[in-house]
């Protein structure tokens, strides 16, 4: 579904991604763990081509992302990205921010998109606060109409970058309930973050990743139960 071969990726003269490899099959999570700044925003942001990157392929399904190709529009209404700080339309209620994306991005009859919108706000969560301002909503609110706006895309696969890390602790446990019921549904899931918990209960697959570079990678049982690589074993034992 995604696939990694051989991705370069820099910055002016600082190479930050340095030869990836790896899979995301179909209706599965993938969880993608390592430091700060170790380039898992950045490998995110590439698959939907917020940044280019220099060398090697990242394909969705069999086509090639590719940030400078009149392509890249199909790419991002078929990978939804959910960010670490919600980037939800301040000026739009939870209702219209769900519904913006299928209404003029891809141009559905308004009443199906918002019976649609209504559906995915219900799920999660948030049926009775469909009609309020981002402002009044909390931290983890707020995510979840993130998430129902990545849904309402109807995309093949939903990127996330660091869902949880912005949320005040208490807000982190409904947020995570709603991925995994997604993960659950078979949506095909690239999720950067922290809680190892959770990726050991949802996670298909583990891609640890230090300084550019896929240290390791493989069930979440290998990855995050018996890391193999000195480096992993040391992350663990910092974030757990
Ligand atoms: P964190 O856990 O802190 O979010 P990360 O693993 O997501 O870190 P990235 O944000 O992908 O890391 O950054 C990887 C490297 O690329 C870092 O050294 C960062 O400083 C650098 N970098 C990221 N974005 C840019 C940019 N727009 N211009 C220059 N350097 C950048
Ligand atoms: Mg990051």
């Amino acid at each position: 579904m995604i696939r990694f071969e051989n991705v370069h990726k820099s910055f002016g003269h600082i190479e930050v991604l340095k030869g990836i490899d790896g899979e995301v099959e179909k209706g599965q999570v993938a969880c993608l763990i390592g430091a700060s700044g170790s380039g898992k925003s950045t490998l995110l942001r590439c698959v939907n081509g917020l940044e280019d990157y220099q060398q090697g392929r990242i394909l969705v399904d069999d086509q090639l992302v590719d940030a400078h190709a009149a392509s890249i529009h199909d790419i991002r209404t078929r990978v939804a990205m959910v960010f670490q700080r919600f980037n939800l339309f301040p000026h739009m209620t939870a209702l219209e921010n769900v519904m913006e994306g299928p209404l003029h991005v891809l141009g559905e009859p308004r009443a199906e998109v918002r019976e649609r919108a209504e559906e995915h706000l219900t799920r999660v969560g948030l049926a009775d606060r469909v009609n309020s301002y981002p402002s009044a909503l909390s931290g983890g609110q707020q995510q979840r109409v993130a998430i129902a706006r990545a849904l309402a895309m109807r995309p093949d696969a939903i990127l996330l970058d660091e869902p949880t890390s912005a949320l005040d602790p208490e807000m982190v446990g409904e947020v995570l309930t709603v991925l995994r019921d997604l993960a659950e549904e078979r949506m095909t899931m690239l999720v950067v973050t922290h809680e190892i918990q959770f990726a050991r209960e949802v996670a298909s697959s583990v891609f640890f990743l230090d300084k550019g570079l896929i240290a390791e990678h493989g069930s979440a049982e290998e990855v995050l139960t018996r890391p193999q690589n000195a480096r992993t074993q040391d992350f663990l034992r910092r974030v757990t």
